[in-house]
C-alpha cells in the first residue's frame, strides 16, 4: 500500500495510553478520537457527535419496536416542571433538590419558579390525574424520550456522567400491585436483552438496598455491568413507585365495584450511559470494538488503489452492492492512503473490514479482518456472504463471553469482613450476606473507601437464606446475598 498520502493530523490519531494503564485517560481519547461526543463550551455539558448520535438512534429503533410489542406508547412532556409539584412527594422532593437547576424566568400565570427536568415524574402524573377515570383507562403505558438535566454534575465524563443527558423514562399505572410488580421487573428483563442482543453488555439484574433505592419509590431494580477497570456500571433502572404519587397528584379510578382507588405506578428508564459502558465494555488499544448489532458501519470495504488503476475502486462497490442487507461503507475516498483508512476504521470498532487488491481481484477474492481478534481471512467471493454472516455473528457472540467471563473471573465471596474490604480493594465483583440496612451502608461505603452495595440478585430472591446467615458487615441479620463493588 502507498505511504505517500498525507495523513491529516497523523500525530493526533491512534490511541497513546493502554486501557489497562489509565482508563480514564484512554475512555477520553477513545470518545474524542473515535469521534462519538465531544465538549461543549456550557460547563458539564457534552456534545454527541453524528457517529454517537447513530449508535443512539440504533438503541432508540430496537427499543421502539419493543415498545410498541409491550403495548406502551410514547409521548412527550415539557421540559419545565412548577415549582410546586416537587413538594407534593417529599421524599422525592427531597432527593432531587440539589440536582435542579431553575430557570430565572417565571411562569407568566402561576408566577411559579420553574425547574428544568430532573425526571418526569411530577409533570406527567398531573395529566395522569386528569387521564385516568375508571378502571378501563388502566393500564396506561406511557413512554418519553428526552433530554434531563442534573445540575449538580461540575466535571463532564462524556456520555458517563453530564449536566444534560438523552434518556428514555417510562411511567406506568395499574390497578394492582401484583400487575405493576410484574411488568416494572419485565421491563427490567427487556434491558437485560438489549444490554445482551444489542450491545453484547452482561449485566446482572436485582434490587437496590434502601439506601440506593430511587427517591419516592417502594422498590428500585437494577441493572448492573462491570467494567474491564473493575467498577460497575449502573445501566437502567426499573422501579415500583407504589401509591405515593398517586396519592400526592389525585390519581384515582372508579373500579368495577364503582368505588374509588389509588392506582399502583411504575417508572423505568436508561440513558445515553449505555454508550459510555459499549465503550468502556468492549473498547481496546485501537480504539472502540463495537458489536455488530449496534455498530453504524458493520463492514467498511477500503479498495486498494495502485498507480491508478481504478479497478478495486468498482469491485468494491459490487461487493457492497452483494452485501447492501448490512451497513456497508465503501472508502474509496482518493486523498487518504489505505494505511490510514485501517486505522481509521479501527480506531471507529467497526466490526469487519473488507480490503480489495488487484491481486485479490485476479484470484477471486476479498481479505477481511475482524476488528475484535484482528484476524484475517481470504475468503473467495463466491463464499463472501455467507463468511461475512458468519463472522459478525462470531464477533457479537466473542465479544459478550469475553466480558461475561471479566465478570466470572472476578466473582469473590469473602469469608470476613477483612477478605471484603480486600476484594473492594482489588476492585473485584464481591457477593456476601447484607443486612440492607442504611447506616450499615454508609459504614461499608467509608470503610472501603467507596464500594457500595450494587444490588440482591434477583436469582437469589428466590432462594431461602439459611437462619443464621448474617452480614459481613455489622453481623446483624442478613436480608439476603448483594453485589458489591465500586462504581462509576
Ligand atoms: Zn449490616
Amino acid at each position: 500500500m502507498s505511504n505517500s498520502k498525507k495523513s491529516p493530523q497523523a500525530d493526533e490519531k491512534g490511541i497513546t495510553v493502554k486501557k489497562t494503564d489509565d482508563m480514564p485517560e484512554w475512555y477520553g481519547q477513545v470518545v474524542m478520537k473515535s469521534e462519538l461526543a465531544d465538549y461543549s463550551p456550557v460547563r458539564g455539558t457534552m456534545i454527541i457527535r453524528p457517529y454517537g448520535y447513530a449508535i443512539w438512534q440504533k438503541i432508540q429503533d430496537y427499543f421502539n419496536a419493543r415498545l410498541k410489542e409491550l403495548k406502551v406508547e410514547n409521548a412527550y412532556f415539557p421540559m419545565f416542571i412548577p415549582e410546586s409539584f416537587f413538594a407534593k412527594e417529599a421524599e422525592h422532593a427531597e432527593g432531587f433538590s440539589p440536582e435542579v437547576a431553575w430557570v430565572t424566568n417565571k411562569d407568566e400565570d402561576s408566577g411559579e419558579r420553574l425547574a428544568l427536568r430532573p425526571t418526569s415524574e411530577t409533570i406527567m402524573y398531573d395529566s395522569y390525574a386528569k387521564w385516568i377515570r375508571s378502571h378501563r383507562d388502566l393500564p396506561l403505558r406511557i413512554n418519553q424520550w428526552c433530554n434531563i438535566v442534573r445540575w449538580e454534575v461540575k466535571d463532564v465524563k462524556l456520555f458517563l456522567r453530564s449536566r444534560e443527558f438523552l434518556w428514555q423514562e417510562g411511567h406506568c399505572v395499574y390497578t394492582t400491585e401484583e400487575e405493576c410488580d410484574k411488568e416494572a421487573l419485565m421491563m427490567l428483563d427487556e434491558y437485560v436483552r438489549l444490554c445482551k442482543d444489542l450491545l453484547a453488555i452482561p449485566v446482572i439484574p436485582g434490587k437496590k438496598s434502601e439506601k440506593e433505592k430511587f427517591a419516592g419509590a417502594k422498590w428500585t431494580s437494577t441493572i448492573e455491568a462491570y467494567m474491564p477497570d473493575g467498577k460497575f456500571l449502573q445501566s437502567g433502572t426499573s422501579h415500583n413507585l407504589g401509591q405515593g404519587f398517586a396519592k400526592a397528584f389525585g390519581i384515582t379510578y372508579k373500579g368495577e365495584d364503582e368505588q374509588n382507588h389509588l392506582p399502583w405506578q411504575s417508572s423505568w428508564g436508561f440513558s445515553t450511559r449505555l454508550i459510555g459502558a459499549l465503550i468502556m465494555q468492549h473498547g481496546d488499544d485501537k480504539g472502540l470494538v463495537l458489536p455488530p448489532s449496534i455498530a453504524p458501519i458493520q463492514i467498511a470495504i477500503v479498495p486498494i488503489v495502485f498507480k491508478k488503476d481504478t479497478a478495486p475502486i468498482d469491485e468494491a462497490h459490487k461487493v457492497a452492492k452483494e452485501l447492501e442487507s448490512y451497513e456497508v461503507k465503501v472508502d474509496d475516498r482518493e486523498e487518504y492512503s489505505a494505511g490510514w483508512k485501517f486505522n481509521q476504521y479501527e480506531m471507529k470498532g467497526v466490526p469487519l473490514r473488507i480490503e480489495i487488491g488487484p491481486k485479490d481481484i485476479e484470484k477471486g477474492q476479498v481479505v477481511i479482518a475482524r476488528r475484535d481478534t484482528g484476524e484475517k481471512y481470504f475468503v473467495k467471493r463466491g463464499d463472501l456472504k455467507d463468511k461475512v454472516e458468519e463472522l459478525l455473528q462470531d464477533i457479537q457472540e466473542n465479544l459478550y463471553s469475553k466480558a461475561q467471563s471479566n465478570i466470572d473471573e472476578n466473582i469473590v465471596e469473602p469469608k470476613d469482613w477483612n477478605e471484603f474490604v480486600k476484594a473492594a480493594e482489588a476492585r473485584k465483583v464481591i457477593i456476601a450476606p447484607f443486612c440492607g440496612k442504611e447506616d450499615c451502608e454508609d459504614i461499608i461505603k467509608e470503610e472501603t473507601k467507596g464500594a457500595n452495595s450494587r444490588c440482591f440478585p434477583l436469582e437469589q430472591q428466590s432462594k431461602d437464606l439459611p437462619e443464621d446467615c448474617t452480614c459481613i458487615q455489622c453481623g446483624k441479620p442478613a436480608i439476603g446475598y448483594a453485589y458489591f463493588g465500586k462504581c462509576y
